[in-house]
């Protein structure tokens, strides 16, 4: 299967300039849906990974429908407000501006082995960050995996002490 098929370009969003990938078409194909999880898991190779963290929202997808293949706990990596219990915050740049993610303070127990997930890897911030939170917890990142990777953004530079995958590069 060509999973490029499935996912959709859109130019000029969110804003003038961006080429936006959009993967709803890939989420309205259950046989997509399957074959990206397969091919993730072929990804991660047997290692053994205690929890999946993902982060809000499109993360979410994959991050949850991995987790249960993996017999792992899952995470929700969060914008700041979501979470109800106890938060750590890890601020990050965005292109204008600051963001921020929050994890909640029990979701990872020290020395637990973590898988990190997103939709899309683009200047690397969020993963950054959502990394910084995992480590801040205790956790141990066995790696960082994402759909698509826009390579020229060259996200991976801020992920380099991980080891990074992706199913699609761009
Ligand atoms: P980064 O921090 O620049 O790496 O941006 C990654 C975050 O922005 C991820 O959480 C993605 O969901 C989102 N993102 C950036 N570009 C795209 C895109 O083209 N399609 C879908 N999500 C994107």
């Amino acid at each position: 299967m060509n999973l490029s098929e499935y996912i959709r370009n859109i130019e000029n969003f969110p804003k003038a300039g961006v080429n936006f990938k959009d993967i709803t078409p890939l989420l309205a194909s259950s046989d997509a849906v399957e074959h990206c999880v397969q091919q993730l898991l072929v990804l991660i190779d047997h290692q053994k990974i205690d929890k999946v963290a993902a982060i809000e929202s499109r993360g979410f997808f994959f991050g949850t429908l991995l987790a249960q293949k993996l017999n792992a706990g899952f995470v929700p990596i969060r914008k700041p407000g979501k979470l109800p219990y106890k938060t750590l915050k890890e601020p990050y740049q965005l292109e204008y501006g600051l963001d921020a993610l929050e994890i909640h303070e029990d979701a990872i127990k020290s020395g637990e082995r973590v898988l990190l997930h997103d939709d899309v890897l683009a200047t690397g911030g969020t993963a950054r960050a959502a990394c910084n939170l995992i480590e801040q917890l205790g956790g141990e990142i066995v790696q960082c995996n994402f759909l698509l990777e826009l390579e020229f953004l060259n996200g991976i530079k801020k992920l380099r002490s991980h080891p990074v995958k992706s199913l699609l590069k761009y």
